[in-house]
């Protein structure tokens, strides 16, 4: 039988960063959801759809390819891994992420995804919705001072010029949308285990989830 572990918790708090360490480590495949949502509101916005629009929002999502291979995200054949970390997508992914029929198909391709490998999973619903029967699930957060502070130092690599302010004003208002909206909000699932990784190292928290998981 296939081993799942989910990774939830709000914006910044690192999950993508070590959930991508952990699959090196323990060679399970890695699965973005946050970036499948990011991918979409790309589409969105290049092709200026009214997403309110429940027919034009079909046609779209009928036709739309969404690929992850080993970590890169695919949107209809072209690489946008990179893109999809924009500032403007920030601003606008929790708001494309509230749609029913976008969270449905989603879930579809991410539980298809899941369906026949070994995937650490990193979003906001894959232990209460996704993967509710998932192996191991975690609930993973951070102060939010520290999580702005984390989105800033990535935003300043990447050479978005936003400031610390700007960027914790984005995540609360992400947060909110998304533990708001009435499909699947962000939330801990009642088993799943909560870590807070404010103040402690990216290896101290991988070595803090690793501990629980058996092989
Ligand atoms: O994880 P990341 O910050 O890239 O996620 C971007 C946004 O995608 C979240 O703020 C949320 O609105 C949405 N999301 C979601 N469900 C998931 C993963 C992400 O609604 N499982």
């Amino acid at each position: 039988k296939n081993i799942s572990i989910a990774i939830d918790g709000p914006a910044g708090a690192g999950k993508s960063t070590i959930a991508k360490l952990i699959a090196k480590a323990i060679h399970f495949t890695y699965i973005d959801t946050g970036a499948m949502y990011r991918a979409i509101t790309l589409k969105i916005l290049q092709e200026h759809i009214d997403w309110k629009d429940e027919i034009q929002l079909k046609k779209l999502l009928d036709h739309t390819k969404i690929d992850i291979i080993q970590g890169n995200v695919f949107l209809d054949n072209r690489l946008v891994t990179e893109e999809l970390r924009s500032p403007m997508i920030n601003r606008c992914v929790s708001d494309v992420a509230k749609i029913p029929l976008i969270r449905e198909k989603m879930v579809e391709l991410q539980r298809k995804i899941a369906s026949d490998k070994n995937v650490i999973m990193d979003g906001r619903d894959i232990g209460t919705t996704v993967l509710p029967n998932a192996t191991y699930k975690f609930f993973v957060t951070a102060s939010l001072e520290e999580r702005a502070k984390r989105r800033y130092n990535e935003l300043q690599e990447k050479g978005f010029p936003q400031s610390l302010e700007e960027v914790k004003l984005e995540i609360q208002q992400r947060d909110k949308i998304d533990s708001e909206r009435k499909v699947s909000p962000l939330r801990k699932h009642e088993d799943a285990i909560f870590i807070d990784t404010t103040g402690m190292t990216v290896e101290e928290v991988i070595d803090k989830i690793l501990s629980y998981i058996k092989i």
